[in-house]
């Protein structure tokens, strides 16, 4: 892994960088990864995306919260959220964090949080995901998703992360589920006891799970902007009939736009991560992490501000 990759992700947990960032870092560049502050902000930019024949997800951002009693106000704003793409409808689904619905307080009440979120989601045709975080929560995360699963939801699908150790496992062991999955290389700092330090062993882990899951029965959302992966993916599923109907491609809202529209015109779908909220400042440092050159982005704005 890189240094300044390190470095940046290191700087994710600075209260003091955050809140200079916080002050500036919207003008000066969030906006190119972040929809907007507000929901109000995003709608505009969820529905051009669609227009361009784009699906969407959505996230409010934020991680980890305080008390129950916050929690209950993100599942008050995920409700929102859901109605009011119900109401526009768009074609946008949600993304979440099991910490930002209290995971890290109790496995109980995530639990409790997403279920609630999940039932109001198939009550007007939607669906939720739920991100991967720190490799401390993969296995909370993967017990309620499994749990939502095994008692009847089927609007819902996880994220793997490639650089860890224990996903091909984990992957094996979801695949008799016929899972709906995400698959990432992984955004945040982990020890190489447990996850691949080189990148280019956390690109040939990417392409195991890619085929594995593919080659299961269930939905693989390929979630990565690398070409090589993402033809990897179109020759696997042509060479093995699988149909268009069970791959996706993901790509981050701000990040390799003509790429994206090229995988349309092909005929592939092609969802585009949006986010938007306030609480933005650990996602944009994980977008400088994995490309240091948008600090240079960042800072040319800074010179021109
Ligand atoms: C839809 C989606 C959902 C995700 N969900 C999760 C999750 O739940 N958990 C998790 O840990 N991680 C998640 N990630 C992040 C992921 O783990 C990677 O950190 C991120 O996608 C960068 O890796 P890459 O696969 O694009 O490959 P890389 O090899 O890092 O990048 C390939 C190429 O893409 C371009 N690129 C990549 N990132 C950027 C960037 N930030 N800015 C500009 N160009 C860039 C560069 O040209 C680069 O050469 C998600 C990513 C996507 C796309």
């Amino acid at each position: 892994m890189s240094a300044l990759r390190s470095l940046i992700l290191a700087a994710a947990d600075s209260p003091r960088l955050q809140r200079l960032v916080q002050r500036y870092g919207f003008r000066l560049g969030a906006a190119r990864f972040v929809a907007g502050e507000s929901l109000d902000a995003a709608v505009p930019v969820l529905r051009r995306l669609n227009g361009q024949g784009l699906l969407t997800n959505t996230t409010l951002l934020g991680e980890g919260v305080r008390d129950e009693a916050a929690s209950r106000m993100v599942v008050a704003a995920y409700r929102e959220v859901l109605d009011r793409i119900d109401a526009e409808s768009l074609r946008t689904n949600v993304a979440l964090k099991l910490t930002h619905l209290g995971l890290s307080l109790d496995e109980e009440l995530a639990q409790r949080n997403v279920t609630e979120l999940v039932e109001h989601a198939a009550s007007v045709g939607n669906f939720v995901r739920i991100d991967m975080e720190e490799s401390r929560h993969v296995d909370a995360t993967l017990r309620i998703y499994r749990s939502l699963r095994e008692s009847g939801h089927e609007n819902l699908g996880a994220a793997l992360q490639s650089y860890l150790f224990r996903t091909e496992t984990d992957l094996a062991e979801l695949l008799p589920l016929a899972p709906n999955l995400r698959l990432v290389k992984g955004a945040y700092l982990e020890p190489p006891e447990i996850a691949y330090p080189r990148k280019r062993d956390v690109d040939a882990a990417y392409a195991r799970l890619l085929e594995a899951s593919l080659a299961g029965s269930g939905f693989t959302a390929v979630a990565t902007h690398d070409e090589v992966l993402i033809e990897q993916a179109i020759s696997f599923a042509r060479d093995h009939g699988i149909p268009k109907e069970r791959l996706q491609f993901q790509m981050l809202y701000g990040v390799r736009s003509r790429l994206q529209l090229d995988l349309v015109r092909r005929g592939f779908d092609v969802l585009v991560a949006t986010p938007y909220g306030p609480e933005w400042y650990r996602y944009l440092m994980r977008r400088l992490a994995e490309r240091p050159a948008n600090v240079l982005f960042l800072l040319r704005n800074l010179v021109r501000g």
